[in-house]
Protein backbone atom coordinates (compact mmCIF):
# COMPACT_ATOMS: atom_id res chain seq x y z
CA UNK A 1 0.00 0.00 0.00
CA UNK A 2 1.01 3.23 -0.86
CA UNK A 3 2.36 5.66 1.93
CA UNK A 4 0.52 8.33 0.99
CA UNK A 5 -2.89 6.62 0.99
CA UNK A 6 -1.96 5.22 4.41
CA UNK A 7 -0.84 9.01 5.63
CA UNK A 8 -4.40 10.24 4.28
CA UNK A 9 -6.32 11.21 7.33
CA UNK A 10 -9.77 11.06 5.74
CA UNK A 11 -8.90 7.00 4.69
CA UNK A 12 -8.52 4.80 7.50
CA UNK A 13 -6.85 1.36 6.82
CA UNK A 14 -7.67 -1.60 9.40
CA UNK A 15 -6.74 -5.33 8.82
CA UNK A 16 -8.09 -8.12 9.93
CA UNK A 17 -11.99 -6.60 10.58
CA UNK A 18 -14.36 -8.92 11.73
CA UNK A 19 -17.41 -7.87 9.34
CA UNK A 20 -20.16 -9.59 11.76
CA UNK A 21 -22.05 -6.05 12.11
CA UNK A 22 -21.46 -5.04 8.21
CA UNK A 23 -23.90 -8.08 6.74
CA UNK A 24 -27.63 -8.03 7.53
CA UNK A 25 -26.73 -12.69 7.13
CA UNK A 26 -24.11 -11.41 10.25
CA UNK A 27 -21.74 -13.81 8.13
CA UNK A 28 -18.55 -14.02 10.78
CA UNK A 29 -16.00 -13.79 8.01
CA UNK A 30 -13.19 -11.45 8.15
CA UNK A 31 -11.60 -9.09 6.20
CA UNK A 32 -8.23 -8.68 5.27
CA UNK A 33 -8.72 -5.13 4.10
CA UNK A 34 -10.56 -2.94 4.98
CA UNK A 35 -10.93 0.88 4.19
CA UNK A 36 -13.51 3.56 5.45
CA UNK A 37 -13.25 6.81 3.89
CA UNK A 38 -14.44 9.97 5.22
CA UNK A 39 -14.80 12.41 2.48
CA UNK A 40 -15.49 11.84 -1.68
CA UNK A 41 -12.24 13.25 -2.34
CA UNK A 42 -10.57 10.58 -0.02
CA UNK A 43 -12.80 8.16 -1.72
CA UNK A 44 -11.65 9.33 -5.14
CA UNK A 45 -8.04 8.79 -4.09
CA UNK A 46 -8.30 5.72 -2.98
CA UNK A 47 -10.28 4.26 -5.81
CA UNK A 48 -8.04 5.75 -8.97
CA UNK A 49 -4.87 4.45 -6.33
CA UNK A 50 -6.73 0.99 -6.93
CA UNK A 51 -7.82 1.15 -10.82
CA UNK A 52 -4.28 2.62 -11.39
CA UNK A 53 -2.98 -0.67 -10.04
CA UNK A 54 -5.43 -3.57 -10.81
CA UNK A 55 -6.58 -3.84 -7.69
CA UNK A 56 -9.97 -5.71 -7.28
CA UNK A 57 -12.21 -3.72 -4.29
CA UNK A 58 -15.83 -4.39 -3.24
CA UNK A 59 -17.83 -1.40 -2.36
CA UNK A 60 -19.98 -1.98 1.14
CA UNK A 61 -23.20 -0.19 1.91
CA UNK A 62 -25.22 -1.81 4.66
CA UNK A 63 -24.14 -5.70 3.36
CA UNK A 64 -28.25 -6.24 2.88
CA UNK A 65 -27.62 -8.02 -0.63
CA UNK A 66 -24.15 -9.09 -0.30
CA UNK A 67 -23.10 -13.11 1.40
CA UNK A 68 -19.37 -13.52 2.12
CA UNK A 69 -18.87 -17.29 1.57
CA UNK A 70 -15.37 -17.58 2.77
CA UNK A 71 -13.85 -17.18 6.00
CA UNK A 72 -11.19 -14.39 5.33
CA UNK A 73 -12.28 -12.09 2.60
CA UNK A 74 -9.07 -11.11 0.49
CA UNK A 75 -10.16 -8.68 -1.86
CA UNK A 76 -10.15 -4.71 -0.49
CA UNK A 77 -13.51 -3.75 1.22
CA UNK A 78 -14.46 -0.01 0.89
CA UNK A 79 -16.89 0.81 3.66
CA UNK A 80 -19.49 4.15 2.87
CA UNK A 81 -21.13 4.05 6.58
CA UNK A 82 -19.63 7.84 7.04
CA UNK A 83 -20.50 9.48 3.93
CA UNK A 84 -23.70 9.63 5.16
CA UNK A 85 -25.14 13.55 5.07
CA UNK A 86 -28.32 14.54 3.94
CA UNK A 87 -29.21 18.07 2.77
CA UNK A 88 -32.98 19.35 2.12
CA UNK A 89 -33.85 22.51 0.34
CA UNK A 90 -37.71 22.90 -0.44
CA UNK A 91 -39.00 19.59 -2.13
CA UNK A 92 -35.26 18.60 -3.10
CA UNK A 93 -32.73 15.99 -0.93
CA UNK A 94 -29.55 15.52 -1.56
CA UNK A 95 -27.98 12.16 0.32
CA UNK A 96 -24.70 10.70 0.37
CA UNK A 97 -24.75 7.63 -0.50
CA UNK A 98 -23.33 5.63 3.29
CA UNK A 99 -26.37 7.23 4.59
CA UNK A 100 -29.12 4.56 5.73
CA UNK A 101 -32.52 4.49 3.69
CA UNK A 102 -34.05 5.04 7.33
CA UNK A 103 -32.75 8.09 7.65
CA UNK A 104 -33.77 9.69 4.18
CA UNK A 105 -37.46 8.60 4.87
CA UNK A 106 -37.14 9.79 8.68
CA UNK A 107 -35.91 13.69 6.82
CA UNK A 108 -38.28 13.43 4.36
CA UNK A 109 -41.12 12.83 7.03
CA UNK A 110 -39.51 15.33 8.88
CA UNK A 111 -40.24 17.83 6.19
CA UNK A 112 -43.50 16.58 5.03
CA UNK A 113 -42.18 15.33 1.70
CA UNK A 114 -44.00 12.25 0.47
CA UNK A 115 -43.71 9.85 -1.79
CA UNK A 116 -40.65 7.43 -0.16
CA UNK A 117 -42.87 5.89 2.30
CA UNK A 118 -42.57 2.86 0.21
CA UNK A 119 -38.74 2.38 1.26
CA UNK A 120 -39.02 2.36 5.21
CA UNK A 121 -37.59 -0.22 6.70
CA UNK A 122 -35.18 -1.26 3.84
CA UNK A 123 -32.34 -2.31 5.69
CA UNK A 124 -30.18 -0.60 3.04
CA UNK A 125 -28.08 2.33 2.53
CA UNK A 126 -28.80 4.73 -0.54
CA UNK A 127 -26.05 3.72 -2.23
CA UNK A 128 -27.05 0.00 -2.50
CA UNK A 129 -30.42 0.61 -2.94
CA UNK A 130 -29.50 2.77 -6.24
CA UNK A 131 -27.20 0.17 -7.20
CA UNK A 132 -29.86 -2.25 -6.82
CA UNK A 133 -32.92 -0.18 -8.21
CA UNK A 134 -33.80 -1.33 -4.67
CA UNK A 135 -38.07 -2.23 -5.19
CA UNK A 136 -40.71 -2.29 -2.99
CA UNK A 137 -44.54 -1.90 -2.83
CA UNK A 138 -45.14 -1.82 -5.92
CA UNK A 139 -42.30 1.09 -6.10
CA UNK A 140 -38.77 1.35 -6.75
CA UNK A 141 -35.72 3.95 -6.55
CA UNK A 142 -36.04 5.20 -10.57
CA UNK A 143 -39.05 6.22 -9.55
CA UNK A 144 -38.03 8.95 -7.08
CA UNK A 145 -34.32 9.31 -8.28
CA UNK A 146 -33.70 12.61 -10.34
CA UNK A 147 -30.07 12.34 -10.37
CA UNK A 148 -26.90 10.28 -8.75
CA UNK A 149 -23.34 11.54 -8.01
CA UNK A 150 -20.52 9.16 -8.71
CA UNK A 151 -16.42 9.22 -9.08
CA UNK A 152 -16.60 7.71 -12.70
CA UNK A 153 -13.58 5.05 -14.19
CA UNK A 154 -11.48 8.45 -14.76
CA UNK A 155 -12.09 8.80 -11.32
CA UNK A 156 -13.79 12.49 -11.70
CA UNK A 157 -16.84 13.52 -9.44
CA UNK A 158 -19.89 13.25 -12.69
CA UNK A 159 -23.95 13.59 -11.96
CA UNK A 160 -25.80 11.42 -14.27
CA UNK A 161 -29.35 11.98 -14.79
CA UNK A 162 -32.28 9.41 -14.06
CA UNK A 163 -32.33 8.08 -17.72
CA UNK A 164 -28.68 7.79 -17.73
CA UNK A 165 -28.99 5.44 -14.62
CA UNK A 166 -30.59 2.92 -17.11
CA UNK A 167 -33.05 1.59 -14.59
CA UNK A 168 -34.76 -1.14 -15.32
CA UNK A 169 -36.02 -4.68 -12.70
CA UNK A 170 -33.14 -5.03 -9.98
CA UNK A 171 -30.66 -3.48 -12.60
CA UNK A 172 -28.99 -0.07 -12.57
CA UNK A 173 -25.78 1.38 -15.20
CA UNK A 174 -23.92 1.31 -11.82
CA UNK A 175 -23.58 -2.60 -11.72
CA UNK A 176 -21.77 -2.50 -15.53
CA UNK A 177 -19.25 0.51 -15.15
CA UNK A 178 -16.24 1.03 -12.62
CA UNK A 179 -18.77 3.39 -10.91
CA UNK A 180 -18.48 4.56 -7.17
CA UNK A 181 -21.95 6.36 -5.86
CA UNK A 182 -21.43 9.39 -3.52
CA UNK A 183 -24.78 10.48 -3.41
CA UNK A 184 -28.51 10.70 -4.58
CA UNK A 185 -30.60 13.29 -5.58
CA UNK A 186 -34.17 12.73 -4.87
CA UNK A 187 -36.91 15.45 -6.13
CA UNK A 188 -40.16 15.06 -3.66
CA UNK A 189 -43.89 16.58 -3.34
CA UNK A 190 -44.61 18.50 -0.31
CA UNK A 191 -48.09 17.15 1.24
CA UNK A 192 -50.65 19.70 1.72
CA UNK A 193 -49.42 22.21 4.24
CA UNK A 194 -52.74 23.90 5.20
CA UNK A 195 -52.95 21.39 8.35
CA UNK A 196 -49.06 20.53 9.46
CA UNK A 197 -49.25 17.84 11.83
CA UNK A 198 -52.22 15.69 9.20
CA UNK A 199 -49.66 15.85 6.58
CA UNK A 200 -47.05 14.36 8.60
CA UNK A 201 -49.41 11.77 10.19
CA UNK A 202 -50.24 10.87 6.56
CA UNK A 203 -46.63 9.90 5.81
CA UNK A 204 -46.16 8.38 9.37
CA UNK A 205 -49.14 6.40 8.76
CA UNK A 206 -48.11 4.83 5.68
CA UNK A 207 -44.55 4.36 6.80
CA UNK A 208 -46.16 2.08 9.69
CA UNK A 209 -47.69 0.02 7.07
CA UNK A 210 -44.81 -0.71 5.50
CA UNK A 211 -42.98 -1.53 8.54
CA UNK A 212 -45.52 -3.48 10.15
CA UNK A 213 -46.18 -5.87 6.78
CA UNK A 214 -42.53 -6.50 6.80
CA UNK A 215 -42.43 -7.21 10.16
CA UNK A 216 -46.14 -9.40 9.94
CA UNK A 217 -44.02 -11.08 6.47
CA UNK A 218 -41.25 -12.24 9.65
CA UNK A 219 -38.22 -10.53 7.04
CA UNK A 220 -36.52 -9.81 10.51
CA UNK A 221 -37.42 -12.54 12.13
CA UNK A 222 -33.85 -14.13 11.70
CA UNK A 223 -30.70 -12.32 9.93
CA UNK A 224 -30.66 -12.46 5.95
CA UNK A 225 -30.10 -10.77 2.80
CA UNK A 226 -33.56 -10.36 1.84
CA UNK A 227 -34.47 -12.09 -1.41
CA UNK A 228 -31.88 -14.87 -2.91
CA UNK A 229 -32.75 -15.17 -6.45
CA UNK A 230 -34.21 -12.74 -8.95
CA UNK A 231 -37.86 -12.99 -10.10
CA UNK A 232 -37.92 -13.52 -14.09
CA UNK A 233 -40.90 -10.74 -14.96
CA UNK A 234 -40.69 -11.36 -19.28
CA UNK A 235 -41.45 -15.12 -18.24
CA UNK A 236 -43.73 -14.17 -15.14
CA UNK A 237 -41.26 -16.60 -13.08
CA UNK A 238 -41.59 -15.59 -9.43
CA UNK A 239 -38.72 -17.19 -7.81
CA UNK A 240 -40.72 -17.74 -4.53
CA UNK A 241 -43.32 -19.66 -6.29
CA UNK A 242 -41.08 -21.77 -8.09
CA UNK A 243 -39.22 -22.90 -4.91
CA UNK A 244 -42.06 -23.80 -3.21
CA UNK A 245 -42.68 -26.00 -5.81
CA UNK A 246 -40.16 -27.69 -5.46
CA UNK A 247 -40.79 -27.76 -1.46
CA UNK A 248 -37.71 -26.20 0.15
CA UNK A 249 -39.63 -24.04 2.55
CA UNK A 250 -37.56 -24.86 6.41
CA UNK A 251 -35.23 -26.77 4.27
CA UNK A 252 -31.81 -26.80 6.28
CA UNK A 253 -28.20 -26.66 5.83
CA UNK A 254 -25.85 -26.56 8.38
CA UNK A 255 -26.94 -23.10 10.22
CA UNK A 256 -29.20 -22.03 7.38
CA UNK A 257 -32.32 -22.21 6.73
CA UNK A 258 -35.06 -21.37 3.75
CA UNK A 259 -37.15 -19.25 5.58
CA UNK A 260 -40.45 -21.62 6.38
CA UNK A 261 -42.68 -18.02 5.79
CA UNK A 262 -40.99 -17.04 2.35
CA UNK A 263 -39.43 -19.31 0.37
CA UNK A 264 -37.21 -17.02 -1.61
CA UNK A 265 -35.45 -15.67 2.06
CA UNK A 266 -32.23 -17.79 3.42
CA UNK A 267 -31.45 -17.15 6.76
CA UNK A 268 -29.17 -17.22 9.36
CA UNK A 269 -31.08 -18.93 11.96
CA UNK A 270 -28.13 -20.88 13.97
CA UNK A 271 -24.55 -19.86 13.19
CA UNK A 272 -24.15 -20.34 10.08
CA UNK A 273 -21.11 -19.56 7.89
CA UNK A 274 -20.98 -18.32 4.43
CA UNK A 275 -20.16 -21.45 3.06
CA UNK A 276 -23.82 -23.04 4.40
CA UNK A 277 -25.75 -20.32 3.01
CA UNK A 278 -23.62 -20.84 -0.33
CA UNK A 279 -24.35 -24.24 0.00
CA UNK A 280 -28.18 -24.01 0.69
CA UNK A 281 -28.32 -21.58 -2.42
CA UNK A 282 -26.69 -24.44 -4.68
CA UNK A 283 -28.71 -26.91 -3.32
CA UNK A 284 -32.16 -25.09 -3.87
CA UNK A 285 -30.87 -24.03 -7.77
CA UNK A 286 -29.93 -27.81 -8.33
CA UNK A 287 -33.37 -28.85 -7.07
CA UNK A 288 -35.29 -26.44 -9.18
CA UNK A 289 -33.13 -27.30 -11.86
CA UNK A 290 -33.95 -30.28 -11.90
CA UNK A 291 -37.93 -30.14 -11.20
CA UNK A 292 -38.71 -27.30 -13.44
CA UNK A 293 -35.89 -26.79 -15.75
CA UNK A 294 -35.65 -23.03 -14.58
CA UNK A 295 -32.13 -21.52 -14.16
CA UNK A 296 -32.48 -19.44 -11.22
CA UNK A 297 -29.77 -16.02 -11.32
CA UNK A 298 -29.31 -14.66 -7.78
CA UNK A 299 -30.18 -11.56 -6.34
CA UNK A 300 -27.34 -11.19 -3.38
CA UNK A 301 -24.10 -11.19 -4.59
CA UNK A 302 -21.64 -13.61 -3.51
CA UNK A 303 -18.24 -11.96 -2.39
CA UNK A 304 -15.65 -15.29 -1.59
C1 LIG B 1 -34.89 -8.13 5.65
C2 LIG B 1 -34.55 -7.66 4.26
C3 LIG B 1 -35.55 -7.19 3.43
C4 LIG B 1 -35.24 -6.76 2.14
N1 LIG B 1 -36.25 -6.28 1.36
C5 LIG B 1 -35.97 -5.82 0.13
C6 LIG B 1 -37.01 -5.26 -0.69
O1 LIG B 1 -38.16 -5.17 -0.29
N2 LIG B 1 -36.67 -4.79 -1.92
C7 LIG B 1 -35.39 -4.85 -2.39
O2 LIG B 1 -35.13 -4.38 -3.51
N3 LIG B 1 -34.39 -5.36 -1.63
C8 LIG B 1 -34.64 -5.84 -0.40
N4 LIG B 1 -33.63 -6.34 0.38
C9 LIG B 1 -32.27 -6.45 -0.17
C10 LIG B 1 -31.34 -5.23 0.09
O3 LIG B 1 -31.79 -4.48 1.20
C11 LIG B 1 -31.25 -4.33 -1.14
O4 LIG B 1 -30.70 -5.02 -2.24
C12 LIG B 1 -30.42 -3.06 -0.90
O5 LIG B 1 -30.58 -2.22 -2.00
C13 LIG B 1 -28.93 -3.32 -0.67
O6 LIG B 1 -28.35 -2.13 -0.13
P1 LIG B 1 -27.03 -2.19 0.75
O7 LIG B 1 -26.62 -0.81 1.09
O8 LIG B 1 -27.18 -3.10 1.88
O9 LIG B 1 -26.02 -2.76 -0.33
P2 LIG B 1 -24.84 -3.83 -0.09
O10 LIG B 1 -25.42 -5.15 0.28
O11 LIG B 1 -23.81 -3.26 0.82
O12 LIG B 1 -24.27 -3.92 -1.57
C14 LIG B 1 -25.08 -4.44 -2.61
C15 LIG B 1 -24.37 -4.16 -3.94
O13 LIG B 1 -24.35 -2.74 -4.16
C16 LIG B 1 -23.00 -2.30 -4.33
N5 LIG B 1 -22.91 -0.98 -3.70
C17 LIG B 1 -23.30 -0.62 -2.46
N6 LIG B 1 -23.06 0.69 -2.25
C18 LIG B 1 -22.50 1.16 -3.38
C19 LIG B 1 -22.00 2.44 -3.79
N7 LIG B 1 -22.05 3.51 -2.98
N8 LIG B 1 -21.47 2.56 -5.03
C20 LIG B 1 -21.40 1.49 -5.85
N9 LIG B 1 -21.85 0.26 -5.53
C21 LIG B 1 -22.39 0.11 -4.31
C22 LIG B 1 -22.15 -3.34 -3.61
O14 LIG B 1 -20.83 -3.36 -4.10
C23 LIG B 1 -22.92 -4.62 -3.93
O15 LIG B 1 -22.58 -5.10 -5.21
C24 LIG B 1 -33.91 -6.78 1.68
C25 LIG B 1 -32.88 -7.24 2.53
C26 LIG B 1 -33.21 -7.68 3.82
C27 LIG B 1 -32.10 -8.14 4.73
Amino acid sequence: MRLDILQNKDIFYRQNVALKKYNTFLIKSIARHFYIVNTINALAILKKYFDDNGIEYIVLGCGSNILFVNKYINKNIIYMGLLDSIKISGNTIVAQSGAHINKLVEAAYQNSLTGIEFLSYLPASIGGAVYMNARCYGSEMSNIIQSVGIIDEYNNYTEIDNKGCLFEYKKSVFQNNKYIIVNATFNLKKRDMSNIKNAKAIIKEKMISYKNDRIKKKQFSYPSAGSIFLNDYNTNMIAGKVIDASHMRGIKLGGAMVLPTHANFIVNYKNANGSDVYNLIKKIEKKVFDTTSIRLKNEVHIIE
